[in-house]
């Protein structure tokens, strides 16, 4: 049987460690500051700015949550990131992503003060991830590495898989392993002979954003699966593809009238040794190292 490699569990210890920081901060006079940047009224982005806020709070982060219009130019967001970088109470700055689209979101990821880009999407940020400098790292790829550590999987020497080369996830994890010296093969859509290679992992990273794409003739037995996917599913059909007969998923089925899958098809699991479920895997540790960032920018800010 594999092992399910709890990511709640995970980013609940996390937090914990996190809690903890922040208390021995207070006791020094400081406390973390995060700023949330939410444009518009994008109803997925909401909930996950509204969960970063209420984590904040739980840990004793301070957080200031920001709601330009769905209007807003990117002229006057450029404005409201100077004055984020410049505010001292603020050690973070998240802007939601997407952004409207007339909203150029390059320029705005670029005028994030490097020291407080807790998100990791600075290209300076990325620079200094790739010349494994001391950086902050993108939350999804950092919290995949630490789910690896604290389940004991053994990364160094092993080969690693990851199909996906996004600057936010497939790039970033890929640096990750290679600086604790998994050997890194990175996929993508032009890959030729994917199967052949993902069957050579020891690790497999599946960061498509393709509903149960890795299908179990592209799993090698005993391999530790990674699924970074979140992908919604909403009619019968595609439900019946993946998941029929499944009593809980037929019942949050019935109930929401969606599920949410990975990039990994589920009988592929069932080949692993060990894999990250969705939900309840990889989803969770990106808010627990969000907020790790966050105290991490307030440490490096003071030079502590
Ligand atoms: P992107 O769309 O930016 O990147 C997808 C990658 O998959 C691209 O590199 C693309 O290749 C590759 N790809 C697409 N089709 C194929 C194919 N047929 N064969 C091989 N590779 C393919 O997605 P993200 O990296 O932003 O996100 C990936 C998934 O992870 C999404 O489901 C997203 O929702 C989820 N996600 C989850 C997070 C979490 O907290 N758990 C956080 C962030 C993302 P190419 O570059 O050639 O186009």
């Amino acid at each position: 049987m594999p092992k399910i490699l709890d990511g709640v569990a995970i980013a609940s210890e996390i937090k914990r460690e996190v809690a903890e920081e922040v208390k021995l901060l207070a006791a020094q006079g400081i406390r973390p500051g995060l700023a949330a940047v939410l444009v518009g009224s994008v109803a997925a982005s909401e909930i996950y700015v509204r969960s970063k806020v209420q984590t904040c709070a739980d840990l004793g982060i301070f957080s200031d949550l920001i709601t330009p219009p769905e209007s807003v130019t990117t002229a006057e967001m450029l404005n409201l990131v100077a004055g984020l970088n410049a505010r001292e109470e603020i050690d973070g700055i998240l802007i939601q992503l997407p952004l409207p689209s007339h909203v150029d979101t390059k320029a705005l990821l670029d005028a994030v003060s490097p020291d407080k880009d807790v998100d990791g999407f600075n290209p300076i940020n990325a620079g200094r991830l790739q010349a494994g400098r001391l950086s902050l790292a993108p939350c999804t790829p950092a919290g995949i590495i630490e789910v690896l550590k604290r389940s004991s999987i053994p990364i160094s020497g092993r080969h690693a898989v990851v199909v996906g080369r996004s600057d936010i996830v497939g790039k970033p994890v890929a640096m990750l392993l290679l600086h604790q010296n998994a050997t890194v093969t990175i996929c993508h859509s032009k890959t030729r002979n994917l199967a052949e290679i993902t069957r050579q992992a020891d690790i497999l990273v599946a960061a498509i954003g393709r509903p149960g794409f890795i299908t179990p003739e592209m799993v090698t037995p005993g391999a530790t699966i990674i699924d970074v996917g979140i992908n919604r599913l909403t009619t019968r059909e595609e439900f019946d593809r993946y998941f029929a007969g499944v009593a809980w998923r037929e019942a949050a089925f019935a109930k929401r009238g969606s599920t949410i899958v990975g990039d990994v098809h589920p009988k592929a699991f069932e080949l692993s040794g060990a894999y990250t479920p969705v939900p309840g895997g990889i989803g969770p540790l990106t808010i627990a190292m969000l907020m790790s960032n966050t105290v991490r920018a307030a440490k490096m800010r003071r030079g502590l």
